[in-house]
């Protein structure tokens, strides 16, 4: 699961650097150097590349929020769609991990990777 950051610390009419964005959001400049690839606005014209902070907070923002995409029952968030499939044939399974908790097994009806999803404790049996 994706780490949480937290783009609240960014100050929007600041100009970052990279590494700078990166410290204050609590990322690698990777992942940030891939946020620019996916769309972050950045002024890349030249060196050293800079993100203003308002724009990238509207990114981060709006990325989020994308990520919190309600599934439906019996849908799994498929790590390689990355978006909430139905399990290949309606097949999946519970198992019950060591902790107690259930997981609900299947496989994306779409690329067929296995998929699995946390069922809520009081989603009893
Ligand atoms: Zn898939």
């Amino acid at each position: 699961m994706a780490r949480r950051f937290s783009y609240a610390r960014i100050k929007s009419h600041r100009n970052y650097e990279i590494e700078e964005l990166a410290e204050c959001v609590g990322v690698t400049p990777q992942t940030v150097r891939t946020w620019i690839k996916e769309g972050l606005p950045a002024i890349t014209d030249k060196r050293p590349f800079l993100i203003v902070g308002n724009p990238a907070k509207a990114f981060l923002k709006e990325r989020e929020a994308a990520r919190k995409v309600k599934r439906g029952q019996g849908e799994f968030y498929c790590v390689r769609c990355k978006q909430p499939r139905k399990a290949a044939l309606g097949l999946t399974e519970t198992a019950t991990m060591a902790n107690g908790r259930r997981v609900l097994k299947g496989f994306c009806d779409v690329c067929e990777t296995p998929c699995s999803r946390f069922l809520p404790a009081s989603d009893a049996a």
